[in-house]
């Protein structure tokens, strides 16, 4: 156990290409044990082996097989898992529930968190809600770009009210682009879907080696699977030998995208490569026919006993594939692109979780802590529920222990009617505003440039345009955005333009951050900084730093400051998965 807890260890700091803090990522090596028994506990349906013990598999970043999961679903099933947990304390009275309720702005008294200002979504009315200490855990930012493959509802704007309000944000430009989703189909797509990286443990990933066959494919009048194996480019095999499909999340995302920019791309857009599990079919179904006692050499019987297997491994991945390309995956490769997918960074937090602001917390994907500039497959879920379940249990106690004599806090403070009115002008001024665009027109044009300029990778120039064009946008969105309805009723309008309003802010941040940071790391590719092969180059010496922001009145004002990373335990080495 102590071995596997190391090589967690190494393997988190390595993936996050060392720019993750080395005490949070030792902490969360030594809870991720805990995290394991207490989610069993709460009737997570981990899978398991014949020996009724609970079974691993091989994630992207590392050469073990080490990840507890849940079929092709472990991210869900460990929702429900504290989902249900929470409700049992709901129903003991212990949890107070506000459902459809925003958080709309922090209150600070004295220095000190002391509440929120919320607005109930049914009927628009805005709440004062005090506390002795207050904790942001709302998830990543991915929706700046539009698609993601992040929930609808994702959004910045709880992280971002606290940013405005002192709480230094984090690396805001570390964004993870995950290699295996389902590619964008058209200019009308509001959502991306995501096929889970489980799926490089028996599919090999490859585009044609001929662009004839390309061309081809495109025009329909060649099928990938009439494709011989010898014109067929593995290129994750070929470049990563030792990882091969396996390498870490940021390293497969580019290199789809560079045989994708060679032109190899095999859809209409030209921008898919190939997710083929006709080779894990043909050796799964060879094992199976052994076992059985049936003919090893017979195609027919061997094909059908294959996809038994990854029917039973994959077969709901397998069935939303269908569902949405209309194509049958066990008879033809998925066609598969990197799309945005969480974010790495985020409210800079002290090792106790505690923000900038006194009594002010960030936990889970909204916080920038373990990752680093790229997070590890499964490892999301890992460090979320450590932080809640392990960590701020415990640190949150020694907040709250200076504050043990202060009574309840009253919500007629002055400072929370200033919070509630400055809420309350912003919505006003959007439903009284004559504009003529959408919601979704503005956070479409964000998105557009957030991926052409923000994306998979990045140059000073691009950069440069997208803070002066994020700018502008923003402008326009004050002056034109058309926001229907009232603020005293369900208005789904208006909830959408205040979150698109902090996503063209941190927009801005994220681009300035990235423009600041130049050197290339994990998913953060500056193209001013790779090795000949192409690959990320660090710059080790200018930029082993954390970089939070502190907000001074506009995005372009935001000051920098460095937290130093310093590597005790581990040594510092190029990443090569090679
Ligand atoms: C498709 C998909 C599959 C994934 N699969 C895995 C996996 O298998 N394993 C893994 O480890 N990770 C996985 N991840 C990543 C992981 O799910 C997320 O990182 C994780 O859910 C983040 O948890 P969180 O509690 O910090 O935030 P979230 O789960 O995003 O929850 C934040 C909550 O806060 C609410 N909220 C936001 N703003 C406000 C506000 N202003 N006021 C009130 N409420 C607000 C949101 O509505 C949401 O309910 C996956 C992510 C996606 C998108």
């Amino acid at each position: 156990m102590e071995i596997q807890l190391t090589v967690f260890f190494y393997d988190t700091i390595k993936g996050g290409d060392y720019r993750s803090r080395e005490a949070n990522v030792h902490r969360l090596a030594e809870v991720s044990t805990n995290i394991i028994d207490q989610c069993v506990a709460q009737g997570v349906p981990f899978a398991r082996d014949y020996g009724g013990l609970l079974d691993n598999r091989s994630f992207g970043g590392v050469l073990v097989s080490r990840t507890f999961y849940a079929k092709g679903q472990t991210g869900q099933q460990l929702l429900l898992g504290a989902y249900s947990a929470m409700n049992r304390q709901i129903g003991r009275g212990k949890i107070k529930m506000y459902n459809r309720h925003e958080m709309m702005d922090l209150v600070l008294v004295e220095g000190k968190a002391r509440g929120i200002i919320a607005r109930n979504l049914v009927n628009g009315k805005l709440e004062r809600h005090s506390a002795h200490a207050v904790v942001i855990a709302s998830g990543g930012y991915g929706n700046v770009f539009f698609l993601s493959t992040n929930a609808m509802g994702s959004n910045v704007s709880a992280a971002w009210k606290i940013h405005k309000k002192g709480a230094h944000f984090a690396n805001p430009c570390f964004t993870q682009i995950h290699p295996t989703c389902i590619p964008v189909s058209g200019e009308h797509q509001s959502k991306l879907t995501l096929m889970s990286e489980s799926l490089r443990n028996d599919g090999r990933i490859w585009v044609p080696k001929k662009l004839e066959d390309v061309k081809a494919i495109r025009e329909g009048k060649l099928k990938p699977t009439a494709i011989a194996e010898e014109d067929r480019d593995y290129y994750l095999e070929r470049r990563y030998p030792a990882f091969g499909n396996l390498v870490p999340r940021d390293v497969a995302s580019r290199a789809a995208k560079e045989r994708c920019d060679q032109g190899y791309g095999v859809n209409k857009t030209g921008e898919a490569v190939y997710l083929d599990f006709a080779a894990a079919i043909e050796r799964y179904g060879k094992e199976q026919a052994h076992v059985k006692g049936l003919d090893e050499n017979d195609a027919a019987v061997v094909k059908k006993l294959g996809q038994e297997v990854i029917r039973a491994k994959y077969g709901n991945l397998f069935q939303m594939y269908e569902k949405i390309v209309d194509q049958n995956p066990y008879e033809t490769p998925m066609m598969i692109y990197p799309a945005v997918h969480y974010t790495m960074g985020g409210v800079w937090v002290d090792y106790n979780l505690m923000t900038t602001i006194p009594g002010c917390y960030a936990i889970g994907e909204a916080n920038f802590s373990d990752h680093g500039a790229n997070r590890l497959g499964a490892s999301a879920l890992m460090q979320g529920l450590a932080d809640g379940y392990f960590v701020l249990p415990y640190t949150i106690g020694d907040y709250l222990a200076q504050d043990i004599r202060t009574g309840a806090i009253a919500t007629d403070l002055p400072e929370f009617e200033k919070a509630e009115a400055s809420v309350k002008a912003q919505l006003d001024a959007f439903v009284n505003n004559q504009g003529t665009h959408t919601v979704d027109y503005y956070h479409r044009k964000l998105g557009k440039i957030m991926w052409d300029k923000c994306g998979m990778s990045r140059n000073a120039k691009g950069l440069t345009e997208a803070i002066a064009e994020i700018k502008s946008l923003r402008e326009d969105f004050y002056k034109n955005v058309k926001v229907p309805g009232t603020t005293s009723e369900f208005n789904p309008e208006l909830a959408k333009a205040a979150r698109v309003a902090d996503f063209l802010e941190l927009g801005e941040l994220f681009a300035k951050d990235a423009l600041e940071r130049n050197e290339s790391c994990g998913g953060h590719f500056r193209e001013e900084s790779q090795t000949p092969e192409g690959e990320a180059l660090r710059d080790d010496e200018n930029f082993t730093f954390v970089s939070a922001w502190e907000y001074k009145g506009d995005p372009s004002k935001a000051t920098l400051h460095k937290e130093q990373l310093n590597y005790e335990e581990i040594e510092v080495k190029t990443r090569s998965y090679k």
